[in-house]
């Protein structure tokens, strides 16, 4: 069997304050028809970037509301993560060379992983296009049971073809395709059923729970960062599409208003993204010294606690991506009431309504620009602030991605 994940222990009733028990009694309706069902989740790595965070989430509940769950990784390598990690760019849009060689590279770390697979389980979500051909390699061996569900978290919405076309008869297979944004969803599709699940975040996760001022202080002073003078956060791999330069600038030209602005940017580096070490040095170089720019990582021990006081901390919350399959750090900024300048993109516009519950941005100056706003009006803050809590507590948090993910599977059932 390939290597699991050990699932914590959580408690469906114990989300009944955050998101109300109305959630909790309909999750439990949607569950019934379910219990004992043998569920398998596959993805490339428990840990950095947002599907190890929604697994973390919402498998030890699915387990509480009865149904039998496993967390598996696929065994990867390093020239196989870096060709995922292209078909991942190429998928959002970027051309990239799309070799024989790094075909054979995904076929055969496939296959490896295909032949450790366990069988026995009645669903099996894999997650995005790493193991995506998992269940072409099976259906092959004859060895392909149960209902198979692929779940794209990434903006689909114009691939590089000649990519695509490599992944679509392997999706194709699948008996349902799950996209976060009906924008996703590619028009080649014709056998499984689609379906549209926007992602979310666990509300009492080390990363969302309430954090006395106390901690919050304490947290910024072991970084070297002043509580006391207004800060900017964004948490997010360091990777082209989050536009990690581009925050910078902004950060720049917001300073020239704002004397003593501080920018904090934290960024793990995730085992499956070979890119990320790259584009923290580029980050680094960029960030040319300047004291009050920090740019931190676990290998400083950013963890969830860190991650939830640089968000609670922030006077305005960035994510200022090019590109973004959803974003949970948006959703993640929201919660705790912040006013989130958001990059104007598929993922993000999920979540803000602008002018409403945050401000969406396309190019440097506007996101200055809101950080400046934000930072001069204390009443705007605290409006959108309260109205994005608001959104999320209605649509973004995993008692209702849960259900969703329910009703799908007693529909293919
Ligand atoms: N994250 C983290 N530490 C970091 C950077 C990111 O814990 O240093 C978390 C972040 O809080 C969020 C997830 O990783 O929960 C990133 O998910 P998102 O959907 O924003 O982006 P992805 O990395 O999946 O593109």
């Amino acid at each position: 069997m390939l290597p699991t994940v050990p699932l914590a222990d959580k408690r469906v009733d114990d989300y009944a304050e955050a998101a109300g028990t109305e959630a909790v009694e309909r999750l439990r309706e949607a569950a019934r028809p379910l219990r004992g069902a043998r569920v398998l989740h596959v993805n490339s790595t428990a840990f950095g970037g947002g599907v190890a965070e929604l697994l973390h989430a919402q498998l030890p509940l699915m387990q509480d509301l009865g149904l039998d769950m496993t967390w598996a990784l696929i065994e990867g390598s390093d020239d196989y993560f870096f060709v995922t990690k292209s078909v991942h760019n190429a998928l959002q849009g970027a051309e990239i060379p799309w070799t024989a060689h790094m075909r054979d590279v995904y076929w055969d770390r496939i296959r490896a992983n295909a032949h450790e697979l366990r069988d026995g389980f009645d669903f099996v979500f894999v997650h995005d296009p790493q193991p995506a051909a998992l269940s072409t390699v099976l259906e092959e061996d004859g060895r392909l049971t149960g209902r198979w569900l692929w779940r794209c978290h990434i903006d689909l919405s114009a691939p590089f073809e000649p990519v695509w076309q490599f992944f679509e008869p392997i999706v194709d297979r699948y008996d349902a395709a799950i996209f976060t944004a009906v924008e996703y969803a590619r028009p080649g599709l014709s056998h499984p059923v689609l379906a549209f699940i926007p992602p979310s975040i666990d509300p009492l996760s080390a990363k969302n729970i309430p954090l006395s001022d106390e901690t919050t202080r304490k947290v910024l002073a072991g970084y070297g960062i002043d509580p006391d003078r207004p800060i900017v956060t964004q948490v997010s791999r360091f990777d082209p599409w989050k536009d990690p330069l581009g925050v910078i600038d902004a950060y720049r030209v917001a300073r020239e208003r704002v004397p003593g602005l501080q920018l904090v940017m934290a960024g793990s580096l995730a085992h499956d993204d070979p890119e990320g070490m790259r584009y923290l040095e580029l980050t680094e170089q960029h960030r040319d010294g300047e004291p009050d720019i920090h740019l931190l990582t676990n290998l400083q021990e950013v963890g969830n606690v860190e991650v939830n006081a640089f968000q609670r901390a922030a006077e305005v919350v960035v994510q200022k991506s090019v590109r973004e399959g959803f974003g949970l750090v948006v959703a993640e900024g929201m919660w705790k009431g912040r006013p989130v300048v958001g990059g104007d993109v598929t993922g993000i516009r999920l979540q803000i309504e602008d002018g409403v519950s945050g401000f969406l941005v396309d190019s440097v100056k506007a996101c200055a620009e809101r950080i400046v706003q934000l930072h001069d009006d204390p009443d705007l803050r605290k409006r959108l602030g309260a109205a994005a809590r608001e959104r999320v507590r209605e649509r973004f948090l995993c008692l209702r991605e849960i259900e969703d993910y329910l009703r799908l599977m007693a529909r293919l059932a």
